[in-house]
C-alpha cells in the first residue's frame, strides 16, 4: 500500500536527505505536498521527480517564478503562508517538519490536526510549545517520531523500557566550529567560520547553533518536552566524534547508547519506517577504523547557552518560546556582521530577564496566539537591545 506524505521543508538539508530516501522507493509513496522558500529550482524539480499534488514557496513573491517552473506537469503551485498551512492541512499519513525556526510550528501542528504521523525535526515547535503539540497529537491520536539524531536514539534506547526507570538522558554535542579555541577568540568568529561543522552536513543556521550549542540548549529543552523527563534527569556531554548520539542512564546503572555515523538518514529512516527497521544506505561504523571516542565536559563560560538552557526549563511557562525567538534575532544580527559571537548569548539572557512575566503560563494553558505574542514580543526587545 502506498504512504501519502509531506515534507515541509524541503529544500534543506533535512528535506533533500528525506526525499533522498523517498526517492529509493518511488513506488511506496504518493506525495502530496512538497514546501520551500527561496530555491525554487530545487523544490519545482523535486516535486516534479516525486509527482507531487501541490509545491508550496513560503515566499509570496516567488509564487509567478514556480508556476513558470511548473507550467504542463500537472504539479499546483501556491506561495505564501496561507498557502503553507493549507498544504499542511491536506491529509498525509506521514508528515516531515523540515522548516526551520518558529515558522515550522504551525505547519506541523496543522499536520497533526489532519491525524498525520508527524516526524518532527523542526525542534523550534517543541522548544516554543511543547505542551501544545504533545497534547494535539494525543487528541487526535497520532505520533511525533522525533528526527534530531539524538532524540531519535532515545526514543530508540526506551523500546519497551519503563520510563520510571530512566535515571538521566545524557545528549552528546560535537562542539561545533569553535570547540577547540582559545575563548577570547570568540570575539572575532566570522559567520563563515561558524557555519562549517567539524563533522555533520546541515543547513547554516543549525551549524552556527552548533558552534554557539545553541542547537543543543534547543535539543535540551526538547529532551524535557518531548520525554516529559524533569530538567535534573537531562545532562549533555561534549563528544568530538558525533558517533554516539544519544545514552540513556538507568536505575540499575545501565547507560544504553546510539552509536552510528553522522549521517541524518539514519534518524530520517527510523521516523519513515518506524515501527519497522528497514535497510538503510548509511555507511556502517567501522569500530577499529574508529579506534577512540573521547568525551569532555560541557564548559558553560565558553558555551553560556547551556547554562541559559537550564534556565529556561526551570522556568517552564512560554520561556521557550522567548528563548527561541531571541535567539533566532541574535543570529540573525550575527550572520548579517552586526553583532559578535559571544554577544548572541548575551542578547539571549537579557530578554529572558527582561520577559521572565512569560514564567508564570500555565502549559495546559498554551495556545499558538499566546506562544505568537511571547515570540513576537522577544523579537522586539532583542532588536531593541542589540540597537542599543
Ligand atoms: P535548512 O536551512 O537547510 O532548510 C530549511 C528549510 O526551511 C528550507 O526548505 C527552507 O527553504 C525552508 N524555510 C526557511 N525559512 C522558512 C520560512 N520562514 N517559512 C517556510 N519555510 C522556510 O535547515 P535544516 O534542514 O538544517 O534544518 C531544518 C530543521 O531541522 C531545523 O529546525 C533544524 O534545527 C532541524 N534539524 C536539522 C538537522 C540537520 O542535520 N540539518 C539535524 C536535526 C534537526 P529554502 O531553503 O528554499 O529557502
Amino acid at each position: 500500500m502506498t504512504r501519502r506524505i509531506s515534507i515541509f521543508g524541503a529544500t534543506g538539508s533535512i528535506g533533500q536527505s528525506t526525499i533522498d530516501l523517498i526517492a529509493r522507493d518511488p513506488d511506496a509513496y504518493e506525495t502530496v505536498a512538497l514546501t520551500g522558500g527561496r530555491n525554487i529550482a530545487q523544490l519545482a524539480s523535486d516535486a516534479i521527480k516525486l509527482g507531487a499534488q501541490i509545491a508550496v514557496t513560503a515566499d509570496e513573491k516567488r509564487l509567478a517564478e514556480l508556476r513558470d517552473a511548473l507550467a504542463g506537469t500537472g504539479v499546483e503551485a501556491a506561495a505564501g503562508r496561507q498557502a503553507l498551512i493549507e498544504a499542511a492541512s491536506r491529509p498525509a499519513d506521514w508528515v516531515m517538519s523540515a522548516i526551520v525556526g518558529a515558522a515550522g510550528l504551525e505547519p506541523g501542528l496543522r499536520a497533526l490536526q489532519t491525524g498525520a504521523t508527524l516526524a518532527l525535526a523542526n525542534k523550534e515547535s517543541l522548544v516554543c510549545a511543547g505542551p501544545l503539540i504533545m497534547r494535539t497529537a494525543q487528541a487526535h491520536g497520532t505520533h511525533i517520531l522525533p528526527v534530531d539524531s539524538e532524540h531519535s536514539a532515545v526514543f530508540q534506547a526506551l523500546i519497551g523500557e519503563d520510563l520510571a526507570t530512566v535515571e538521566r538522558i545524557v545528549i552528546t554535542a560535537s562542539g561545533g566550529a569553535f570547540r577547540d579555541w582559545p575563548i577570547e577568540d570568540l570575539a572575532k568568529a566570522t559567520p563563515a567560520q561558524a557555519a562549517t561543522h567539524p563533522n555533520w552536513d546541515m543547513g547554516q543556521r543549525i551549524t552556527i547553533d552548533s558552534a554557539s550549542m545553541f542547537n543543543k540548549a534547543l535539543e535540551l529543552i526538547e529532551t524535557k518536552e518531548y520525554f516529559g523527563v524533569s530538567a535534573d534527569k537531562i545532562e549533555t556531554v561534549v563528544h568530538p566524534e558525533s558517533m554516539i548520539h544519544a545514552l540513556v542512564g538507568f536505575n540499575d546503572g545501565a547507560l544504553m547508547a546510539h552509536v552510528g555515523t553522522p549521517d541524518m538518514r539514519h534518524a530520517i529512516g527510523f521516523a519513515l519506517h518506524y515501527p519497522h527497521r528497514k535497510s538503510l544506505p548509511v555507511e556502517r561504523l567501522d569500530l577499529v577504523k574508529l579506534g577512540q571516542m573521547t568525551f569532555r565536559d560541557p564548559c558553560e563560560t565558553r558555551w553560556p547557552a547551556l547554562r541559559l538552557a537550564r534556565e529556561v526549563m526551570e522556568a517552564g511557562g512560554l520561556m521557550g518560546a522567548v528563548f527561541n525567538a531571541a535567539k533566532e534575532r541574535a543570529l540573525d544580527a550575527f550572520i548579517a556582521e552586526q553583532i559578535t559571537f559571544p554577544r548572541m548569548a548575551g542578547v539571549v539572557e537579557e530578554v529572558l530577564s527582561d520577559l521572565s512575566t512569560y514564567e508564570s503560563h500555565n502549559p495546559a494553558e498554551i495556545t499558538l496566539d499566546k506562544v505568537a505574542e511571547a515570540d513576537h514580543l522577544a523579537r522586539v526587545r532583542a532588536d531593541e537591545i542589540m540597537a542599543q
